[in-house]
């Protein structure tokens, strides 16, 4: 059942693109959630990708992936971390989308000979899929528009959350994200890019009803005052955003300055306070951040280590299995075509290699795993890390030195990582891609069963959990015998279809080597930490001790 008409919460941004929508959205839910209501959340991309599976994670950071496989901005990652939720694919979509689908019905004929305009097809198109956010009933939704006011393509968003919010008035809020300027070099601040930019967004026919406002320390006295008088927003609704240590910490500084008394005051909302299960479970993430000692290094050895937004969620993971732990953890990036990358390895307590595409780096990526699995460094690897996991054991162990991808020789002749025909029907609509949740049915007594019962005790049943996928290639099951017998446990299969999911070694041989196809760090939660990373954490602990 759709709720018709949820509290709707429009997010903007003002100035510069990256201010931190997609934070403010997920603390703002959170907080709504802590008290008992339910939120959905929306991101709008303006962009003409159709979807986020064709973009570069250096220019736009990591690929988000569903359960349900879509392939959606990092802020979906965002949402998840911070509202304790799984998304699906209507909680984001693109100006290419929405172009697409009235394009298509144009085709069709549903719009009967009318001339089609951006106004009002492609903004009922864009409501629409707003409203599909609310699909399942919220009591609020948030709804961020990606990019910065003043967007050629954001103006039909726009246009369409002035309409909405003028069908919707006294349920919709406007909440436009700005930040404090400071000058270089005297580091003085200035207000005035946060006026033009209000008076931008009020040139669309929106007012913020809510600023939040980031910056480096809390404004100085008056500042807010000013802000007000010229942004036409009360002072207590002008929210600062100091810079906090944890990402974590925004909810409960955006508590203190007052967001959430505002909201409900502003949709006249009696305020039932902050209480119950999401509550709490929301509080014990400080009180394990209060309570780390010690620090583990983990080196994540990849690709775009020097743009860590390509990474995000596994360093969100990483941090995670720290506060399970109980220890600060600190990811050290080694880029895998450094020269000296074995050295940089050697001073880690923990190496990831993460998921990947394309075959520049991997000889490094291989050293490295050469590595750690001779010297007993606790290891994870993530999809093409299980893949590079798998050729290394074959080269150096199972005697099969040729052994490599299809993806990185085309014509290889022993690709032992292969592309399998006859899947298809594993695949979901149009993609080549294996994209969304799929089982995978663990190994009895295997490290992968036990750390999923230690950390995720309600998620396996008779060995059987589910995890995200984004990947193309598979071990070729032709293999893998010979790398069995040569000592690779195969923990985790696909069921029926039999497609390998995990490997590891056995306890006698490595403390804690253990690869997946999938991409676990997707379903890792501040308050739950996914069972792979929290494990090898747990290891790397052991490991410096020893
Ligand atoms: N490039 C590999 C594949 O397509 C791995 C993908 C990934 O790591 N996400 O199978």
């Amino acid at each position: 059942m759709s709720n018709p008409n949820p509290y709707t919460i429009i997010i903007t941004g003002g100035i510069v693109s990256g201010i931190g929508k997609g934070i403010t959205a997920a603390s703002i839910g959170r907080l709504l959630i802590n008290r008992g209501f339910t939120v959905r959340p929306v991101k709008a991309d303006p962009y003409l990708n159709r979807d986020a599976g064709t973009m570069n994670p250096f220019q736009h950071g990591e690929v988000f992936v569903t359960d349900d496989g879509a392939e959606t901005d990092l802020d979906l990652g965002h949402y998840e971390r911070f509202l304790n939720q799984n998304l699906t694919r209507n909680a984001n979509f693109t100006s290419g989308l929405v172009y697409h689908s009235v394009m298509e019905l144009e085709r069709e004929g549903e719009y009967l000979g009318k001339t089609i305009q951006v106004i009002p097809h492609v903004t009922n198109e864009i409501k629409r899929r707003v409203a599909l956010g609310a699909e399942d009933a919220p009591d609020f939704l948030t709804v961020e528009i990606g990019g910065t006011v003043g967007d050629i393509e954001a103006l039909p968003f726009l246009e369409a959350m002035r309409q909405y919010r003028d069908e919707n008035r006294t349920r919709t809020a406007v909440i436009q994200v700005v930040k404090i300027d400071y000058l270089y070099p005297s580091g003085e601040s200035k207000t005035k890019p946060i006026q033009h930019a209000v008076t931008n967004l009020r040139s669309y026919g929106l007012q913020p009803d809510l600023l939040v406002v980031r910056c480096k320390q809390l404004p100085e006295d008056g500042e807010l005052e000013k802000l007000a008088l010229f942004c036409g927003v009360p002072v207590e609704r002008i929210i600062p955003a100091p810079d906090v240590d944890s990402l974590y910490d925004i909810p409960g500084a955006m508590e203190k300055a007052g967001i959430t008394e505002q909201l409900l005051k502003l949709f006249a909302l009696p305020d039932p306070g902050a209480k119950g299960t999401a509550h709490e479970a929301w509080s014990t993430i400080a009180t394990k951040e209060d309570a780390q000692q010690g620090e583990i290094r983990v080196g994540l050895v990849g690709k775009y280590t020097h743009h860590s937004d390509a990474y995000l969620s596994v360093l969100e993971a990483i941090s995670h299995a720290g506060l399970a732990a109980g220890v600060h953890t600190k990811v050290i990036p080694i880029d895998s075509e450094s020269p000296d990358l074995l050295d940089q390895v050697s001073t880690v307590d923990a190496v990831i290699v993460p998921g990947g595409f394309g075959s520049r780096g991997i000889e490094g990526k291989l050293a490295a795993i050469k590595y750690v699995r001779e010297k007993g460094v606790p290891f994870l690897g993530i999809c093409l890390g299980l893949q590079l996991a798998v050729i290394e054991y074959a080269r150096s162990v199972a005697g099969l030195t040729e052994a490599t991808s299809l993806e990185f020789d085309e014509t290889a002749k022993l690709p032992i990582i292969t592309f399998i025909p006859g899947q298809e029907a594993i695949r979901r609509k149009g993609g080549t891609m294996r994209l969304g949740s799929y089982p995978a049915q663990l190994t009895a007594g295997s490290l992968a069963e036990k750390i999923y019962e230690k950390y995720r005790p309600t998620e396996i049943s008779d060995g059987l959990i589910a995890e995200r996928h984004r990947h193309r290639y598979e071990l070729n099951p032709e293999h893998v015998e010979q790398l069995e017998k040569a000592g690779l446990v195969i923990s985790g299969k696909l069921p029926e279809i039999g497609l390998v999911e995990f490997i590891e070694l056995p306890p006698e041989v490595h403390p804690y080597f253990i690869a997946t196809q999938a991409h676990p760090e997707f379903r890792s939660r501040p308050e739950l930490a996914h069972p792979l990373f929290a494990g090898l954490i747990e290891a790397a602990k052991h490991f410096i001790t020893k």
